[in-house]
C-alpha cells in the first residue's frame, strides 16, 4: 500500500537491533485518517469473506483494529497479556514471546467472546519472527472459530513469520513488506 510505505519512508525510524520505530503515527501516537486508509485496503482484499470478528494482541494492534472492525461493522475483540498464570475464569489461553520486550507472555481470551460461530481476522501492527500472530491462530484454533487471515500492516519480510505463517495455510495480507532496513540505508519495500 503505496500510502503507508511513503509515511513509513517520510517517519520511521531504523534503530540499531532491527526496529522500525513508527511511533508519530502507528503505535504511540496514531493517525486515525490514515488507519481508515488501511482499513478499508483491507476490506477490499477481504472483500466477500464472510468476517464477523477482528482478533488482535495488545497493545499496539488495538487503535488499528478498531477502525478495522468498523470498517467489517463487528466487534474487535484483544487478546491480554498477562504474567498471572492463574487468572480467575474461563479462558483460551496461549504463550506469546515479545519480539520487542524479550519475554514470554501468557495471552488469553475470554470465551465468552470467541466460539465456533465466529469467523476471524488477525489484525496486528507488526509482523516479525510470527510469534504473536502464531499465538492469535493458537486462540483461534483452540476456541473452534473459523480463521478467515491475517491483516498486517508492517511485514518485516527479511524475517521469517510472513513465510512461517504461510506455509500454514494462513492468508496473510501485509500493507507494508519491508525487504530489508538499516540505520544507515533506511527502510526499502518489496516490489
Ligand atoms: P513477532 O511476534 O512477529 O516477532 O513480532 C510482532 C510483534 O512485535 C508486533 O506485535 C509488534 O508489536 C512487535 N514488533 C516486531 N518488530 C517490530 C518493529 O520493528 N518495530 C515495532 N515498533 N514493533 C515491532
Amino acid at each position: 500500500m503505496r500510502l503507508l510505505e511513503e509515511r513509513i519512508r517520510s517517519d520511521g525510524i531504523v534503530r540499531e537491533g532491527g526496529v522500525l520505530k513508527v511511533d508519530s503515527f502507528l503505535n504511540h501516537q496514531m493517525d486515525v485518517a490514515l488507519f481508515r486508509e488501511m482499513a478499508r485496503e483491507w476490506k477490499r482484499l477481504y472483500a466477500g469473506c464472510p468476517v464477523n470478528k477482528i482478533l488482535t494482541i495488545e497493545a499496539s494492534g488495538i487503535g488499528i483494529a478498531c477502525i478495522t472492525a468498523e470498517e467489517f461493522g463487528c466487534p474487535v475483540v484483544f487478546a491480554k497479556k498477562t504474567e498471572t498464570k492463574n487468572i480467575a475464569g474461563d479462558v483460551y489461553r496461549t504463550k506469546v514471546e515479545s519480539f520487542t520486550h524479550g519475554k514470554t507472555y501468557d495471552v488469553i481470551v475470554s470465551r465468552a467472546f470467541l466460539g465456533p460461530q465466529d469467523k476471524v481476522l488477525l489484525i496486528d501492527d507488526f509482523l516479525a519472527n510470527g510469534a504473536a500472530l502464531l499465538g492469535l491462530i493458537d486462540l483461534v484454533r483452540e476456541s473452534g472459530a473459523e480463521l478467515v487471515g491475517a491483516g498486517i500492516a508492517v511485514e518485516k519480510a527479511f524475517q521469517p513469520g510472513g513465510d512461517r505463517v504461510r506455509a500454514m495455510g494462513v492468508r496473510v495480507e501485509s500493507l507494508a513488506r519491508v525487504s530489508s532496513m538499516s540505520v544507515e540505508h533506511g527502510v526499502t519495500f518489496c516490489p
